[in-house]
């Protein structure tokens, strides 16, 4: 599983990372995939996510 932002289309809710911080972080007010970034809960995040920034491969 390949989570990866558009960082293009991600607006900086923060939202994935609430969900989901063990895949998600912060940073310069975009998310991002932390290294190892997988987990259950990443799906989640993916159909929270306001904009569809998120996709999994
Ligand atoms: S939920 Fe979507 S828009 Fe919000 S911070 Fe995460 S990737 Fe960006």
């Amino acid at each position: 599983m390949k989570v990866k932002i558009n960082k293009e289309k991600c607006i900086g809710c923060g939202a994935c990372e609430s969900i989901c911080p063990e895949v998600f972080v912060m940073k310069d007010g975009k998310a991002e995939v932390k290294a190892k970034g997988t987990g259950k809960c990443a799906k989640e995040a993916t159909s929270s996510c306001p904009v569809e920034a998120i996709k999994i491969n």
